[in-house]
Parts: C-alpha cells; sequence; structure tokens
C-alpha cells in the first residue's frame, strides 16, 4: 500500500530491492516519444513508437540528424542543452510535420553522461493552460500557502491545491521519519474512498535508488499503470539512462501492486528539506488520467514552493511546541510555588506532567515514596529502574529511546517504558521524575494486515507482503520509543531547575531566619553574661558594706535598722545566686561540648560524695542504684551538673522520714537509652509537671525547703538539649517524683 512507485521487487529480501537498475528500464511509458541523440546530435536511439506519433518509422529515424525532425530553430535549442550540466532540463515547443499534418509537442531536453535526450509529449491544446492562468493559479497557491503558520495545516493545504488541479481521486502528504520510515500525515479524497491519513509505511517501501530518483526529479508521472510500456531500440545499444526522463517506464511490482490496490494512475511530487528527501506529496486516481504537460508543471511548482515554505512550517511548529511547553513549564512554576503539597503540585493535572515532554507515562519518586501517573512499569520496577539510571546520569538527566538495549530488565516492561526521561532532582533526598514512552510499534497504525501473508509467485518468486515488510520494519524500531527532542529534554531541565529554585529560595528563607535568631540568641546571651558579670561586682560591695555596718555599727543602729541591713544582706545573697544562674545559663548558651567516654558509675559515686560533703547532716543518705549504669559519651563536667541537681532536688523536696533516691536506666532496647532519677519526695502538681523547667520557676516560697533560685532545672533541660535529649517528669503527689532524660 505504498505511496510510492517503483517499489515492491518480487523477491524476499529486502535488501535486493535495493540493487534492481530503476533507472535503465530500458523502456519508456506511451504517452510520448523519446529519442536520445549523440554529441553531433545524431539520433541514436527511439521508442518504439514514433509512427503513431511522428508518422515515421524507428529506421527511417535512427542515424539521422536531428534536422531530420525539428527546424533549424528547434535544433538551436536542443544544442543549448550539450552545453549544460547533467540532468537540467530545457522546454520548448516543438511543431513536427508528420505524414500528413503539423502535430505540436512540448519538448523536454536534457543531458545525460553520454547522450542528449530528447522527449516529446503532445501538446493539447484544449487544456492548454495560458501563461497568465498559470501565474495566477501558482499566485494564490502561495498566498495560501503563505498564510497558513500551522505544519499540519499547511500540509492539508497543499495536498488539497494539488487535488484541485489534478482532479486526482486521492491526494496524500507523506512524510519521512529518521529510519526512512513514512506515515500519511495529510490527505484530500473521494468521500466514498477509506482514509489513509496516519498510516505507516517502511522505510523498504521505497528503496534507496527510487528516493534518490525522487530527490533529483521534483517529479513523477504515471498517467496509466495497466499501459504497455514502449521499447527503446535498438535494443543491443548500451542501456540508457534514464533518471531525469519524464518518461521512463515503471517496473511491473509497482504496476502489480498499484492494480491491487485499484491505483491505475499516479503522480508523486517530491518533497525537499535540507537538500533531503523530507516527504512525497502523492496522488493516486484509480482510472488512467493524462495531465497535461502544464499541469505536470504546475504540480512540480508548488511542490517546489511548498518545500521551500515547509521549513518555516517545521520551525513554526516547533516553535509552537515549544511555546506549549514553555507555557506548561511556567504553570508548573506557579503550581509548585503555591502548592504546600509538592506531588500534587506536580500530578495534578496528571496530563499536564505528560505533556510537559509528550510521554505516555511518570513516576514522581519524594524519598522513597512512588506515585505513578498514566501508562508505567509496576512501583518494582520502577524503583529497581531508578537505582540502575541513577548510575547513568549525565548533568541530572538520563534519556534513551532504546531503554531495554542498554538495561534488558527492561524488555519485560517495553511496552511501557521502552523510552526514559530520567530527571534527577535530588539524589541525597532521593527526588526523581521519569517519563516513559511506549515502543514506538505500539504508537502506530500499520498500513496493511501484517498478518497477510507472503505471496508466492506463479514463478516461484515471493512478492513482498506487508508482514513481511512489517516484520523487516519492526526489526528497525524494536525496543524503541519515539526519540526525545531536545527541547523536551531542556524542558525537563526547566522543571528541575524551578523545583530546586523554589525549594532553595524556601531553603534561603529559612536559613536566613535561623540566621536572625542565632544573632538575636548570641546578643542575648553575651547581654546575659555582661549583665550577670557586671552586677556582680555593684552587688558584692553592696554585700561587703552591708556587713560591715552590720558588724562594727551596730552599736550604731538600733533593732529594726539592724533587721533592715540583715535583709539587705539576704537580699544580696539571693541576689547573687540568681545572678550565678543567669550566668551559668547564658554560658551553657555558648559552650561547646567535649564528649568523652564517661562511666556513669564513677561520675555518680563523684556525685554522691560531693553531695554528702556538702550535707553538713550525719544522717545516712539513701541513694540506690539497681544495676550498674552504662558508659556514654557525653560531656562529663555538664552531665555531673544534671545528676548533682536532680539528687539535690530529689533530696530537698522531701518531707518522709525515709527519703530515698533511684538512679538507673529504661530497660528497652531502644537508643538513645532512658536515664532516670527517681525519689519518694513531695511530687509535683500536675498542671506544673512542664513549667517547673522554666527559668526561675519556683513552686514554693523561699522559706520553704531550702528552695533554690529556680533556675536548676532549666539549667539541667538546657543540658538535655545540649546533647540533643529530652526530658520530661513524672510524678504522684505525696508520692514521689521521677525525672527522665535521653543523652544522644
Ligand atoms: P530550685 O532551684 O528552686 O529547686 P528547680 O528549677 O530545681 O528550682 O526546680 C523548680 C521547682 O520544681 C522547685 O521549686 C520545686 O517546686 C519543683 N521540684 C523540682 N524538683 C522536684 C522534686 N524532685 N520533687 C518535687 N518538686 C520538685
Amino acid at each position: 500500500m505504498s505511496q510510492s512507485e517503483d517499489n515492491f521487487a518480487p523477491t524476499t529480501s529486502l535488501t535486493n530491492h535495493d540493487r534492481i537498475p530503476i533507472h535503465i528500464p530500458g523502456s519508456i511509458q506511451p504517452h510520448g516519444v523519446l529519442l536520445a541523440l549523440n554529441n553531433q546530435l545524431e539520433i541514436q536511439q527511439v521508442s518504439n513508437n514514433t509512427q503513431e506519433y511522428l508518422g515515421k518509422d524507428v529506421d527511417d529515424l535512427l542515424g539521422q540528424p536531428l534536422s531530420y525532425l525539428l527546424n533549424a530553430k528547434q535544433v538551436a535549442a536542443v544544442k543549448q542543452c550539450l552545453g549544460k550540466k547533467v540532468g537540467s532540463a530545457k522546454v520548448f515547443e516543438v511543431t513536427i510535420n508528420t505524414s500528413h499534418r503539423n502535430r505540436d509537442f512540448y519538448g523536454i531536453t536534457h543531458r545525460t553522461k553520454d547522450c542528449v535526450i530528447l522527449e516529446l509529449e503532445p501538446k493539447d491544446a484544449a487544456s492548454e493552460l495560458s501563461f497568465l492562468e498559470f501565474q495566477a493559479l501558482a499566485g494564490e497557491a502561495i498566498a495560501q500557502m503563505q498564510e497558513t503558520s500551522n505544519l499540519t495545516e499547511f500540509l492539508h493545504l497543499v495536498a488539497k491545491q494539488i487535488q484541485e488541479i489534478t482532479e486526482f481521486d486521492r491526494v496524500m502528504v507523506y512524510k519521512f521519519d529518521q529510519q526512512g520510515a513514512g506515515s500519511v500525515v495529510a490527505e484530500v479524497k473521494r468521500d466514498d474512498l477509506s482514509p489513509y491519513l496516519g498510516l505507516h509505511y517502511p522505510a523498504t517501501d521505497i528503496p534507496a535508488p527510487a528516493r534518490e530518483l525522487y530527490q533529483r526529479c521534483g517529479l513523477r508521472f504515471i498517467p496509466d499503470i495497466n499501459a504497455q510500456p514502449v521499447q527503446l531500440l535498438p535494443q543491443e545499444n548500451p542501456p540508457l539512462d534514464l533518471s531525469y526522463s519524464a518518461l521512463r517506464s515503471f517496473d511491473a511490482c509497482c504496476a502489480e501492486y498499484h492494480q491491487n490496490m485499484g491505483v491505475t494512475s499516479l503522480l508523486v511530487i517530491s518533497l525537499i528539506q535540507n537538500q533531503q528527501l523530507w516527504g512525497l506529496i502523492s496522488c493516486h486516481h484509480q482510472t488512467p488520467k493524462y495531465l497535461p504537460y502544464e499541469v505536470q508543471k504546475m504540480c512540480e511548482l508548488l511542490g517546489q514552493i511548498a518545500s521551500s515554505e515547509l521549513a518555516h512550517k517545521i520551525s513554526n511548529s516547533e516553535w509552537d511546541y515549544e511555546v506549549k511547553l514553555k507555557s506548561l513549564q511556567s504553570e508548573f512554576l506557579e503550581s509548585i510555588s503555591q502548592a504546600d503539597n509538592f506531588i500534587d503540585a506536580l500530578i495534578k493535572p496528571e496530563i499536564r506532567l505528560l505533556d510537559l515532554v509528550s510521554a505516555a507515562g511518570a513516576a514522581v519518586c519524594l524519598d522513597n515514596e512512588i506515585t505513578l501517573v498514566g501508562t508505567t512499569p509496576n512501583i518494582h520496577q520502577v524503583r529497581a529502574l531508578i537505582e540502575w539510571a541513577d548510575t547513568q546520569v549525565n548533568d541530572n538527566l538520563f534519556a534513551s529511546d532504546s531503554l531495554p538495549k542498554l538495561y534488558p530488565e527492561a524488555t519485560a516492561f517495553k511496552d511501557a517504558a521502552s523510552g526514559l526521561l530520567l530527571l534527577r532532582i535530588s539524589k541525597v533526598r532521593r527526588y526523581y521524575i521519569l517519563w516513559f514512552r511506549p515502543e514506538v510499534i505500539q504508537t502506530v497504525n500499520w498500513a496493511g494486515n501484517p498478518n497477510d501473508s507472503l505471496k508466492v509467485e506463479a514463478d516461484g518468486s515471493v512478492t513482498l507482503c506487508p508482514r513481511k515488510s512489517f516484520a523487516a520494519w519492526q526489526e528497525t524500531v524494536r525496543l524503541t520509543s519515539l526519540p526525545w527532542q531536545p527541547c523536551e529534554l531542556d524542558s525537563a531541565i526547566a522543571l528541575r531547575n524551578a523545583i530546586v529554585g523554589i525549594v532553595l529560595s524556601k531553603a534561603d528563607e529559612l536559613a536566613k531566619i535561623n540566621l536572625e535568631l542565632e544573632r538575636s540568641n548570641q546578643e542575648l546571651a553575651s547581654f546575659a553574661y555582661a549583665a550577670s558579670h557586671d552586677l556582680k561586682e555593684p552587688l558584692r560591695g553592696i554585700y561587703n558594706f552591708s556587713t560591715v555596718l552590720l558588724e562594727d555599727y551596730n552599736q550604731v543602729l538600733d533593732d529594726e535598722g539592724i533587721e533592715c541591713l540583715e535583709t539587705v544582706v539576704t537580699l544580696s545573697v539571693r541576689m547573687e545566686t540568681l545572678i550565678n544562674a543567669l550566668l551559668r545559663l547564658s554560658q551553657l548558651g555558648q559552650v561547646q561540648l567535649h564528649r568523652q567516654a564517661t562511666d556513669l558509675n564513677e561520675l555518680i559515686n563523684h556525685v554522691i560524695d560531693v553531695f554528702r560533703a556538702s550535707r553538713q547532716e550525719t544522717q545516712f543518705i539513701d541513694i540506690r542504684i539497681p544495676r550498674p549504669l552504662p558508659t556514654i559519651e557525653c560531656d562529663r563536667v555538664l552531665v555531673n551538673e544534671i545528676f548533682s541537681n536532680l539528687i539535690g532536688n530529689a533530696f530537698k523536696y522531701n518531707e518522709k522520714p525515709n527519703q530515698w533516691v533511684e538512679i538507673g536506666y529504661l530497660d528497652t532496647d531502644e537508643h538513645p537509652l532512658v536515664f532516670y532519677v527517681r525519689d519518694n519526695g513531695i511530687g509535683i502538681p500536675e498542671h506544673h509537671l512542664e513549667t517547673i523547667f522554666r527559668l526561675f520557676k519556683r513552686l514554693h516560697s523561699q522559706e520553704k525547703y531550702g528552695g533554690g533560685a529556680g533556675a536548676g532545672l532549666a539549667i539541667v533541660k538546657k543540658i538535655v538539649e545540649l546533647h540533643d535529649g529530652q526530658i520530661w517528669v513524672d510524678s504522684t503527689l505525696g508520692v514521689g517524683s521521677a525525672f527522665y532524660f535521653t543523652l544522644n
């Protein structure tokens, strides 16, 4: 069902087909006469139909000078050809005196390597196009073509224009892909014919020599595929190169093939882009159809104009596509910057994520959570694929249109993912977006039934049938997807930049806030340190002078005065305690941990010794350690402070006759260990369980329980947090309290 003539050789081997010398068939089509002339313009070879057109026998003509047939002016026109390069044609009107009348022809002459060829096509006065008509038609066609910017519309317009001029039953525009396979991209046809639009054809349908000829000549015309070819005589002459000949005959396979399709007349116009055959305008007619030479020329001209307009339309359509991708990118940017949920921003709507690179499926991987969209491999396959593809990534991107060839495991899911585009957003966070394209075979609407069997001819030869050509084509595109376009890769990269940009700018904001917090913390800490340091000196003065007054001047003072002074002393002591606590806390704000392996048993023993020494009482201090404590990495001095504080409080806030404290760690496998200091003291009301850790928060008056500054637990909490740990308390009023904490 190919659009080409010169196709389908009667051979099982596709490659043989490429070797058929279709440019030297030794015959022409019967709708004109061909004369081959030597450099002296003597007739060397003629088609065996001169009697019919010229009223002269072949033998009469062979060996004669051209002047035997044409007048001097016409001979001079042919002679000009001698100086021209091979293939360049010249057309002029010729009147030949046949036996009984004058007959008008178009004389089309061109040079080959060895000779000059003159082809004569009869001129039909009735269908003649005047120059002005020709110009008007061409002018209108050009104007319309220029008005259309969309490639698909443009190709449809070209097909329509050719159909209007030729009045063929069906006009198609056929486009080649990178492998040379083609598809019908535009079609104008008679309503009752079934459409071919969208069908694909293998590269082998138009073999290399035929392609070459299409590229060389802008137009190929076969008015009647059933017409008998006319031999060139004498046959023993060396084969004549008919590459540029308009009348060149076609091979039998081509005839049979088109007969089977119900096509009798064929017109093929080349579409050239960057000196390459981009596609063809292919016209079919069910009955023989002769197109006057001017109309053929008109079609050829339209083909040339369409070819030259094609570049703009292609770049327009690429541009359109790029614009579409750009607008999708900015949509993404907006949703990502506004969304709280990153996944939602990417996959709602799903089609947008797919459209961004024209994929059929996608997977979004955030940490280890994978979300699938469209047609994709399954989750396990995607997970394994990411592991592999991550090793292939270059500049955060990996793209392949033949994944199974690089990653054999992908053969299992080639239908979904013969093509992969992987975008790495963050390796550390394991953020990836993957896009998939199916094997190209899945996306193609194959022309003809691929399951048709091979046709064995009576002579034993086998005709290449759709299945064979499909199989051949399948081989070339097996395990591959449509290629990823550079603008699609750019689109993916732009998405990454947007995501990273937004995430980074959010991180930047956080960093800025952190920096400010850090600065204000530092300022606060240095303020507290300076203030408490500087406060201590005048306070010492107040204390000292008050003590001096009390000791040396107590004679002068009355009782009230002494009492006042004693209060000043107590208050200044108290104030010093408070200042010391504040000083300690602000120091902790800047402290660097000196972590070292610390045997907690030793540490606790030391704490207990100091504690005992500080208590002048002789009574027994019951400190229980149910099992040996571990050795941990920590800041020894600071952890010492934790235990001193907690043990101190445990005895301080205890009214029982048999006070005890238990120190240990919970029996869990979890890390970090949970240490505790438990007592049988007064307990803490539930609503204070959290507030007791605040600075200067005391639950009791100064006098009761010999309470401190209310800073002890705030300092303990700070030290625990410096170790990335947590502290909390559990307590029952009147029964006791347990302080729990972790250290990392
Ligand atoms: P202080 O230096 O006054 O003891 P802390 O910050 O150490 O201050 O403790 C704050 C308050 O928490 C104390 O005033 C006390 O009321 C309560 N508290 C602390 N430890 C215990 C405990 N083991 N049992 C009962 N209450 C306690």
